[in-house]
């Protein structure tokens, strides 16, 4: 018997809305006339500008400087003229390259590495061409390779999306299935892993079909498609490399501490264009989707392409009261201004209907919640310690091993925001380390 099989699946099946873009090739986005550049597209210090006012840039020029440590290069995704750097004071002075598009598309690439590419040559590449992991937080890819380095005996690739709507990754793996698999073989040759997964959800057939075609005609025997029921969350690291290798990753552990190495697909296309492309990470697929929005689609987006100009590509909003949020409805972030530009990270666009809030009623004890959790917590016990401020018992409860996925909030018939309460508490608990 697969020792592995033993582990059982965590999470719930949820509506996945994916209907409305799983079948729609990526379309390519014709860039806007002006693109904003903040310099925090990832998490740590952000970039220092490289350029000034009046300056000319190429495709792949570079912007920002990383600033050393945790932080990352930010590249042009369009040629034409620096017009504005703007501070932005209630951002700690955070600063915002904007260009103007001259619409030439004149480009400058990365310098060719050499055949034999070293471990090296390989996070070097990551650095200069700014890419960063998809896992929400912007995490700079360069650092992630060289912590794991020497210690991966797992490779796991992550295209599993489990949040509803979301289709960027699906689409990717069927647009991009060779080059995917080409670069999961050069990471496991210059790694040297012992085995390489990729994850993929087993309702999405033309994903699945378009990588095992590409294994086969890449003589890649070795690397292995692992099929994820459709359950949110199976996209999260954690769950992912349980359900996988029925590998734990105790609290205060990260992916490599236990021999996994671990990337998105949409990170490992980044990778594949850096290496063998010369590219600077500039462009990503995003889903448009939603009932708000008139054509919902998959675009090929320019990095610092303000989110009122795809709007407008994709035939603008239906009429009525929106909610627009950043991500999936279970882990997204709402937000209200759609002049705001799409960043490293973004990974769906979604503008779904507002319905007027339903009232909290009283905890009626189903405990939905407590079994429905994937990293089995209790959530309403953790809830009651916020809200009756007791932080030890929050503790105790384990509060901070939440890992913020919302099924709990999502599935309590007492409309209790259990999620909000824990992620406060948990602030508050931050806050209390640092006394
Ligand atoms: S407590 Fe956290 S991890 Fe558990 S269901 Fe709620 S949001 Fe998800
Ligand atoms: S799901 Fe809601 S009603 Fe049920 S036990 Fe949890 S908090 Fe209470």
């Amino acid at each position: 018997m697969n020792i592995r099989k033993l582990f059982s699946v965590r999470g719930v099946r949820i509506p996945d809305h994916k209907e409305m873009t799983k079948d729609l090739k990526v379309e390519s986005l014709k860039a806007p006339k002006l693109l904003y550049f903040p310099m925090d597209m990832h998490i740590g210090k952000p970039a220092k500008p490289t350029v000034k006012v009046g300056d000319f840039v190429k495709i792949g020029t570079l912007l920002g400087e990383s600033e050393g440590g945790v932080s990352t290069n930010i590249h042009s995704s369009v040629s034409g003229k620096v017009v504005s750097i703007l501070k932005d004071e209630s951002r700690g002075d955070l600063e915002t390259v904007i260009i103007e598009n001259d619409y030439r598309d004149d480009k400058v690439k990365l310098k060719d590495l050499d055949e034999n590419i070293t471990t090296e040559d390989f996070m070097k590449r990551l650095e200069e061409a700014g890419i960063t992991g998809k896992g929400g937080a912007g995490f700079p890819a360069h650092i992630k390779y060289d912590m794991e380095r020497n210690k991966s005996k797992y490779l796991v690739i992550n295209g599993a999306e489990c949040e509803p709507y979301s289709t960027a990754d699906h689409r990717c793996m069927v647009g991009y299935a060779n080059e995917i698999v080409k670069i999961i073989q050069l990471i496991d040759e210059i790694y040297e892993v012992d085995e390489a997964y990729i994850a993929v959800e087993e309702h999405m057939t033309e994903s699945k079909d378009a990588l095992n075609k590409a294994l086969k005609e890449n003589n890649a025997e070795h690397i292995t498609l692992h099929e994820l029921p459709a359950i949110y969350p199976q996209g999260h690291s954690g769950l992912q490399i349980h359900q996988i290798l029925g590998l734990e990753i105790k609290e205060g552990q990260r992916s490599g501490d236990i021999g996994v190495l671990q990337s998105n697909v949409s990170t490992i296309k980044a990778i594949y264009d850096a290496v063998f492309n010369n590219e600077s990470f500039h462009k990503r697929i995003i889903t448009v989707t939603g009932p708000m929005i008139k054509n919902p689609k998959n675009l090929m987006v320019r990095i610092g392409t303000s989110v009122d100009h795809i709007v407008e590509a994709c035939g603008g909003f239906h009429e009525g009261e929106r909610m627009n949020i950043s991500g999936g409805p279970m882990m997204g972030k709402s937000f209200d201004d759609i002049g705001l530009p799409v960043d490293k990270d973004t990974t769906t666009l979604l503008f779904l209907k507002k319905h007027p809030k339903e009232e909290e009623r009283a905890c009626i004890r189903c405990a939905k919640c407590v079994n429905c959790c994937p990293v089995s917590l209790q959530p309403i016990l953790i809830s009651n310690a916020y809200r009756n401020r007791e932080y030890k018992m929050g503790i105790d409860l384990k509060s901070e091993s939440c890992i913020s996925c919302g099924i709990c909030t999502y599935i309590c018939p007492s409309r209790i925001n259990l999620l909000e309460d824990i992620q406060k508490l948990n602030k508050e608990l931050e806050g209390k380390e640092d006394e």
